[in-house]
């Protein structure tokens, strides 16, 4: 099995050596990541401007470092590889839950892949404040990897991983009752203004949900899918045309 291992953190991000070297394990893996920092850009492509690569080692295994955004890594990445199986993104240093979903590059890069029909798998580890373990968290990614690979799988899994796993595993949906986007001020030492984009969640999470699966030491688990219609909206107005 050939599997294209990218992230949103960068190319240099320990999250991402450390899902390389899980994925290593179930196949032979090429890594394409972004050569800075990229959350938060969901799925942005880079349209204006050439793309560049350049050979990266991500610990012993082959990788590339590519200027653009998580999206385009894979892009290139399926460029370079010729249809690998299987695209792991992450490991996200912090969660990508219920809102984040949207946000997040991490999430995005999995998406690609899902675009052109190869499974994707996006990997986070929430963890408010703690320092990852790496080592610790690298057998729950195995066991994840494990249970996917057996069975039959939806494109798109969003995956989080809470700090201290019970070891359970559970199938969530993405919690999306309560969000605060807001922009906060404050101002710089000069006391020029300037502001900050903040987006927390800001009441209990539904059971069963991404958010209260984490909360619980659960590993989530989200199917997503990639048509984002409201089909509950579009069966009331029937016949659309
Ligand atoms: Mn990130």
């Amino acid at each position: 099995m050939r599997i294209l291992v990218s992230n949103d953190d960068g190319i240099f991000s320990p999250g991402l050596a450390a899902l390389a070297q899980v994925a290593s394990k179930f196949g032979d893996v090429i890594v394409v990541a972004p050569d800075v920092e990229q959350s938060a850009m969901s799925h942005a492509i880079t349209i204006q401007r050439p793309l560049q690569f350049r050979p990266a080692k991500v610990g012993t295994l082959e990788g590339f470092r590519v200027n653009g955004t998580p999206a385009d890594c894979v892009a290139m990445g399926l460029y370079l590889c010729d249809k690998p199986d299987l695209v792991l993104s992450g490991i996200n240093l912090g969660s990508n839950l219920g809102h984040d979903v949207w946000h997040s590059g991490t999430v995005a890069a999995a998406k690609q892949a899902a675009f052109l029909g190869i499974p994707g798998v996006a990997f986070s580890l929430c963890l408010n404040g703690d320092d990852p373990d790496w080592e610790a968290t690298k057998p729950y990614v195995e066991q994840v990897l494990d249970h996917l690979l057996a069975r039959e799988k939806p494109i798109l899994v969003n995956v989080n991983l809470p700090i201290h796993p019970t070891g359970e595993l559970c199938w969530t949906y993405q919690s999306v009752r309560a969000y605060n986007g807001q922009v906060v001020p404050g101002e710089d030492p000069q006391g020029r203004p300037h502001y900050w984009f903040s987006a927390v969640p800001v009441s209990a999470p539904d059971k069963g949900s991404d958010r209260w699966a984490v909360e619980q030491g659960l590993i989530s688990l989200t199917p997503i899918t990639l048509d984002v219609t409201d089909r509950a909206w579009l069966k009331r107005v029937q016949p659309p045309c």
